[in-house]
């Protein structure tokens, strides 16, 4: 076949793999969607022998880790404002195991989105291990006798979530309507393609065929109905309308100069309260009608070593919150240097406030030094060098801070004619 959804008739599995029949009755149950185009059409994938054929849909295609197509897809779905488009992820029975999570969570919320789930009752692509689907009694390399417990039954499980609809059906002949009929549910749609693996489901069950293997393993093939919801859309449930959203609004109190993206690292010690002021930095951006985005770093073993955050601030909404190279850095210890030695290399301008207690690495940025520990000590050193960060570098006034510094509970124990310090 050489469609307009499958570039070409050689599929990348071994012969007579179900995976070739699954595939061909998609492109035709896609090809008989009027009106639908490969753009309109997201197909996500992860690890396992059913995921090498990205390249052969025409479609926009997505690869993930192993058991995480459903979670990618899912993201798609909930991000693409156009019902009309297709999310459907791919994945075999490893995949669907490993993932499980994701999927139950995905059908429950009824996400706008079709998944597949190419039941061959083992891994395939390293050499035939048993799923979670496995049937009892069927064999595979590392079960010569036969698994001896029963596979989960994936159908019910997500039936069980309310999901619109779930089938499971037998990869063999034509199935189109099943996967038209599925592609078709406004929300969460799921099939079940049982088929049996040629080159070790065929091998270690020899003469024993798909429908009499499902059979004998109690294994239903149907359609099962869920009640009739509305898909899951985040503006229109009760998530947050954004991830970043904060939990009390901050009112827009101050006025910011700032027109550009502008990037700040603070590292310190672990204890020292860097994340805790990263977080007043961005709420006080907020109060200046900035948009704000704060990542902490440390290590799991959060009471000793570095504590790192990087904040970004921005006149435009964010979409990105990495940093390659900051506009400022503050390190206020050994730790906290250690973790941003490389990053301040790096800088080719902007400014490092640093501790004077440290040694300044090579760097083209202007080096400040100034004993921020020793005005309220190593717990308030990063908040002494972050107001004397905001005194100069004039991106939102440095009141904005202090006043949102002042509403916390570690502002009354503060003596703020201590914080501002003016440094050299
Ligand atoms: S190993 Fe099995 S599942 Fe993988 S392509 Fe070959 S026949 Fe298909």
């Amino acid at each position: 076949m050489n469609g307009k959804f499958l570039s070409t008739e050689n599929l990348p599995f071994c012969k007579g793999c179900g995976h070739h029949i699954v595939s061909q009755n998609l492109e035709k149950a896609l090809s008989s969607i009027a009106g639908l185009s490969p753009l309109d059409v997201i197909v996500v994938t992860d690890i396992g022998c059913i995921g090498i054929i990205d390249k052969q849909f025409t479609t926009h295609t997505v690869h993930g880790l192993h058991g995480r197509s459903v979670a990618l897809a899912a993201g798609i779905a909930m991000a693409t404002e156009d019902p009309k488009k297709k999310v459907i992820a791919l994945l075999g029975d490893g995949g669907a195991t490993i993932g499980l999570q994701h999927l139950m969570e995905a059908a429950q919320r009824n996400i706008n989105m079709t998944v597949i789930v190419h039941n061959n009752m083992l891994y395939g692509m390293t050499g035939g291990q048993p799923s979670g689907l496995t049937p009892r009694g069927f064999k595979t390399p590392i079960m010569p006798d036969g698994k001896p417990n029963i596979g989960y039954d994936l159908c019910k499980v997500l039936h069980a979530t309310g999901a619109p609809s779930v089938r499971r059906l037998l990869a063999l002949g034509d199935f189109t309507a099943d996967l038209a009929a599925a592609l078709a549910v406004p929300g969460f749609s799921f099939v079940e393609a049982m088929e049996i693996c040629p080159s070790y489901g065929v091998k270690f069950n020899p003469n024993r065929k798909l429908d009499d293997i499902a059979k004998e393993a109690g294994i239903e093939i149907g359609h099962w109905q869920g009640p009739a919801r509305e898909p899951y859309r985040p503006a229109t449930h009760d998530a947050p309308a954004s991830l970043f959203a904060t939990e009390k609004p901050i009112a827009a109190r101050h006025k910011a100069p700032l027109k550009e993206r502008y990037a700040v690292v603070l590292s310190g010690s672990a204890g020292e309260g860097v994340q805790s002021a990263a977080e007043f930095l961005a709420q006080a951006a907020l109060s200046c009608g900035l948009h704000a985005t704060k990542k902490g770093s440390y290590p799991v073993t959060v009471g000793v070593g570095f504590s790192t955050a990087e904040i970004l601030l921005s006149p435009k909404p964010l979409h990105f919150t990495g940093i390659s190279v900051p506009d400022a850095v503050i390190a206020t210890s050994a730790d906290g240097l250690g973790k941003v030695r490389g990053l301040i290399e790096k800088m080719t301008q902007g400014t490092v406030y640093l501790d004077a207690s440290l040694e300044a690495p090579a760097t083209k940025a202007t080096v400040v030094k100034h004993d921020f520990r020793a005005p309220l000590g190593g717990r308030s050193a990063v908040l002494v060098a972050l107001t004397m960060l905001l005194d100069r570098a004039g991106i939102m006034p440095t009141d904005s801070f202090l006043d949102i510094l002042k509403d916390s509970s570690l502002g009354k124990k503060i003596d703020f004619a201590k914080l501002r310090q003016k440094g050299g």
